[in-house]
């Protein structure tokens, strides 16, 4: 299988990342109606593979969404990961660290929400969250901030030499976008409950968010542990890439099935 779908979202190292250079709203020459029916057929793919991993239970991969408020992430669980058999996803979502996760180091809580060996992990936001938020809302000095990448850095690589693959997703979706979705979740009374001040005033930060994004983008974003940054205006094509690239890694995981325990030959059940 070739890997032009993740050679076209990925993120090079080290490269300065301007995010106004990448589309929000591409649709790839893409269309609705075969996507749709190319979504199923990957996640199809993406099924029988996942079975695979857990039956071979020695490796494991770790997807992390990151994005702004309304960029998708939930939306993309929903309609790619619930393709996977359940028993073996995790998905974890991270919130604003609370109780005992205050009283660790903020890799503490995601350390403990690694996928187990034949798991897939989705993390609905992340540790990256621990560099932006306290970076743009200036709740720690500059010099704690700037160490986590190379923390985050250190600990991705620890969990590739242990078998995890990585794969980091930034749902890219525009300021006017963000805008229409956080709008129609207010107005309509059976989403209005996910509304969150906190999405209002971090818009208000709009810029500051970007510059954060751009420069995680920049230091984290490794061959073993890639950025992906997909366009994420709209939904379809959102789902379709991040779909296309989880199945390529899978592929390249490569998982198999073990051996069976006996010499099974002539074994009848009676
Ligand atoms: P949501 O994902 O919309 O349910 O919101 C979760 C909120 O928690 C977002 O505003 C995140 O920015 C915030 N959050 C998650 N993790 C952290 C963290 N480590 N530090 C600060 N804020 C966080
Ligand atoms: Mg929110």
């Amino acid at each position: 299988m070739s890997d032009t779908t993740m050679k076209r979202f990925r993120v090079s190292a080290n490269k300065a990342v301007d995010l106004d250079d990448w589309s929000t709203n591409d649709t790839l020459g893409w269309d609705k109606e075969s996507a749709k029916e190319e979504l199923v057929d990957v996640i199809d793919q993406m099924a029988f593979l996942q079975h695979r991993l857990m039956a071979e239970a020695d490796q494991s991969l770790l997807i992390v969404l990151q994005g702004r408020d309304a960029s998708g992430k939930d939306g993309l669980v929903r309609h790619v990961m619930t393709g996977m058999n359940p028993a073996g996803v995790r998905v974890v979502s991270f919130k604003v660290p609370a109780g005992v996760e205050k009283q660790h180091d903020y890799l503490w809580r995601c350390h403990a929400a690694v996928p187990a060996r034949g798991v897939v992990g989705v993390w609905n936001r992340s540790h990256y969250e621990d560099i932006v938020v306290p970076r743009v809302k200036r709740l720690v000095p500059e010099e704690v901030w700037r160490a986590r990448y190379r923390h985050v850095r250190d600990f991705e690589r620890m969990l590739v030499d242990e078998g995890t693959t990585i794969l980091k997703f930034y749902l890219h979706v525009s300021h006017e976008v963000q805008r229409q979705r956080l709008q129609k979740r207010i107005d309509n009374p059976e989403s209005s409950w996910k509304h969150d001040p906190s999405d209002i005033s971090d818009r208000k930060m709009w810029s500051s968010f970007q510059t954060a994004y751009e420069d995680v983008l920049r230091e984290t974003s490794r061959p073993h542990a890639p950025w992906y940054v997909i366009p994420a205006d709209v939904k379809w094509v959102r789902d379709l890439a991040v779909a296309k690239i989880v199945l390529e890694a899978l592929v390249l995981m490569d998982p198999r099935l073990p051996a069976p325990q006996d010499d099974l030959k002539g074994v009848t059940v009676i």
